[in-house]
């Protein structure tokens, strides 16, 4: 038996697990002592890698690339050649036909790795012409960084998750850690054990709530209303630094004016809140020697996301709680490299590095580099925009890479009805997913634990994993196959190993010069920036309170609160807000293949619904109950518990057959275009099963 060091392929925490090899085959996982996790693992970490040997318990391994000769045809297996010759020619023919802009590329977030979604953002850029490839922040925390690359500069987490059990107050908004990112859990506990106030803004008795000094359990799609309440506060009872807003921030009056008239007693109603109790909760931040402000998808998956996150932004800048060690901002990543991706560029507005496609300079560095004798100037279609494309007839071809959008984007029936128009669906991936089962061109990838590479953990840190066995069946790594379409088409793309590409790409990126494959060997962890050879990375930002925008300072910002779109009347009453659970993961066709995970919990799912909702309904916990809204209807199980909230239930994502995306309404935040995948109205009704 051998061990492999890698990292753990599901959330962004970053843990560091030795998977245990016998025979060629993963036997088995341990806690290993990254930085992040200290020797410990949730459950998907012990017990998330089964699926690696095809245990079919959901879904099979792609095994062989296989093609749809014509559509209603079967798909059937041919050669790489084959596969590859017909996916590249067919691509050619749209890009001559309709133009680069026909085609879309997605990055994943998921267990390819930072090296493959810089092949692929340089596919879609030097080679089909286009900046059309984006990845699936754009569904969870492109309102983070959108949001606070304008007001501090950069759009990522300010400070280490290892900062979070030293913060003297923690502010945790709109995240569910235990569920979400278990060991980051661990360290809110570690500082509530260390003396840390807690505050919880969730409309469910989360479990940080439980341990919380105060919980506002907020009405749902109010955020906007409390963060200005929270900012009229501190600036009525004279709470903020003033001296610091003085030197280091920008825009205050403007900031002032508009949250004016949101007084803890204005939001009441919006809210649901006693006025006390907000005053209570930002007089706790406040007095904090050190404080930080911890989200998830709370605050991102919401129509106005992108202003919330601006305004918990301020909230930190007014307060002082930036440029210093236990402070800051944390939008705490869901995938485990989908700050990785945006790292790389898998966003149609930026090269890696968060370099601007708008930006000459830029556009000619990277032209140079890549052979080119252009690269595209207008930012790309973004993977919100994708159903929209297709039916308007701009979108013809979409080469979707380790997504599983028929199973994760909003309002499903619309996504099927746009991806049935495609002209040309390549699917790379490892699983037959439900996105796979309809495409024109499956290409099988390696998975995790069969290939390495970097990823991005939550907090900016680069980590390096590694291999740990041989693929068994006929599949490539990611990188090599968008290298073999690059080269049918044209481009001669070649790389020995994902160090190749690594030095590459450190070579065009100030921000990861130094954060080379020898510091990332081991347990080495970089966060970058990391601007010279010699660096270890920085693991808080804003030194000397330098925020990374024209000006040097920080943005501070308001806007009027609006109400999420898809409204409650007497024929839908209740909200249905998506949520996470601990032992699932995202489509699910990774851990829904693993023995133990699957055994937690099966389709058809389940609906979490209040005591009171449910005996209003009749329905009693475990019945099976149709959930219906504007969109469509899907069968699940209640599961009815006082945590739960009153008019609100909540389902959580991964099910197959109780898909909570046939519900969900494509409303986007106007600057994102990050669906309201956390409001819409729905009706429950029981099924008589006596
Ligand atoms: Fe760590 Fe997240 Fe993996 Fe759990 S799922 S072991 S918290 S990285």
């Amino acid at each position: 038996m051998h061990k492999a060091l890698t990292v753990c392929p599901y959330c962004g925490s970053g843990c560091k697990i030795n998977l245990l090899v016998e025979n060629g085959n993963v036997v088995g996982a341990e806690a290993a002592n990254g930085v992040t996790n200290q020797g410990q693992l949730c459950l998907k970490g012990y017990y998330g890698w089964d699926f690696l040997n095809d245990t079919r318990l959901l879904t099979p391994r792609l095994r062989s690339p296989m093609i749809r000769r014509e559509k209603g045809g079967n798909l059937e297996e041919v050669s790489w050649d084959e596969a590859i010759e017909f996916a590249s020619s067919r691509l050619r023919h749209i890009k001559e036909k309709y133009g680069p802009k026909a085609i879309m590329q997605t990055g994943s977030s998921r267990g390819t790795g930072n090296e493959t979604n810089y092949v692929m953002q340089k596919f879609a850029r030097a080679v089909m012409g286009n900046n059309n490839v984006d990845c699936c922040a754009r569904v969870c925390h492109g309102p983070s960084v959108s949001g606070l690359q304008v007001t501090l500069g950069n759009g990522a987490m300010s400070n280490s998750i290892c900062e979070i059990e030293d913060t003297k107050c923690l502010l945790v908004f709109g995240y569910n850690a235990a569920d979400s990112h278990p060991i980051v859990a661990r360290r809110i506990l570690k500082a509530k054990q260390k003396g840390a106030k807690i505050i919880v803004c969730d409309p469910r008795r989360i479990e940080t709530a439980r341990l919380a000094d105060l919980w506002l359990p907020l009405k749902n799609g109010s955020n906007m209303a409390l963060v200005n309440a929270f900012a009229n506060v501190l600036i009525n009872e004279n709470l903020y630094d003033a001296d610091y807003v003085a030197r280091n921030t920008e825009g205050f009056d403007e900031y002032k004016s508009i949250v004016a008239k949101y007084t803890p007693e204005y939001v009441e109603e919006i809210t649901g809140l006693p006025a006390q109790q907000i005053r209570e909760a930002i007089r706790m931040y406040a007095a904090a020697p050190t404080a930080t402000i911890l989200w998830g998808m709370g605050v991102t998956q919401w129509g106005q996301a992108v202003d919330v996150v601006k305004g918990l932004s301020g909230l930190a800048l007014m307060t002082g709680n930036l440029g210093k060690p236990n402070v800051g901002v944390g939008p705490v990543r869901g995938q485990n490299n989908v700050q990785g991706a945006c790292d790389m560029g898998a966003l149609p507005n930026m090269f890696p590095g968060y370099q601007p496609v708008t930006d000459p300079a830029a556009r000619e560095k990277f032209a140079r580099a890549w052979g080119v004798e252009s690269l595209p100037a207008e930012p790309g279609f973004t993977l919100t925009d994708v159903p929209h494309k297709i039916l308007s007839g701009e979108i013809k071809a979409n080469y979707v890479m380790g997504e599983d959008p028929l199973q994760t984007e909003p309002d499903l029936s619309v996504m099927r009805q746009a991806f049935s128009e495609l002209e040309l669906l390549i699917v790379q991936d490892i699983f037959m997913t439900k996105t796979a089962s309809v495409a024109d061109v499956i290409l099988p990838s390696t998975s995790w634990g069969e290939h390495e590479g970097v990823y991005t953990a939550a907090d900016r840190g680069f980590q390096h994993f590694e291999k740990a066995v041989e693929p068994k069946f006929n599949v490539k790594t990611d990188w090599q196959i968008i290298s073999l379409m690059a080269t049918a088409l044209g481009y001669p793309m070649f790389y020995n190993n994902t160090k190749e590409i690594w030095d590459e790409l450190r070579g065009l990126c100030p921000l990861y010069v130094g954060a080379t494959y020898e510091k990332l060997a081991g347990f080495g962890y970089v966060p970058w920036p990391c601007t010279e050879e010699s660096s270890p990375g920085t693991p808080w930002l804003y030194e000397g309170n330098k925020f990374d925008r024209p000006g040097g300072k920080g943005l501070l910002f308001a806007a009027e609160w609006r109400p999420p779109l898809d409204q409650v009347d007497d024929a839908f009453p209740l909200v249905l807000c998506t949520v996470r659970e601990v032992g699932h993961y995202s489509c699910r066709s990774m851990t829904g293949n693993c023995t133990a995970l699957a055994t937690l919990a099966d389709e058809p799912g389940y609906v979490q619904v209040n005591p009171k909702d449910a005996e209003k309904l009749g329905i009693r916990d475990q019945q099976l109950v149709w959930v219906s809204s504007r969109r469509g209807k899907v069968i699940t199980r209640a599961a009815v518990s006082e945590r739960i909230n009153l008019g609100a239930v909540y389902m959580t994502y991964q099910w197959w057959i109780g898909a909570c995306n046939e519900l969900t309404i494509d409303h986007l935040d106007p600057i994102s275009k990050t669906p309201e995948y956390k409001y819409c109205a729905v009706k429950l009704e029981m099924i008589d099963d006596q």
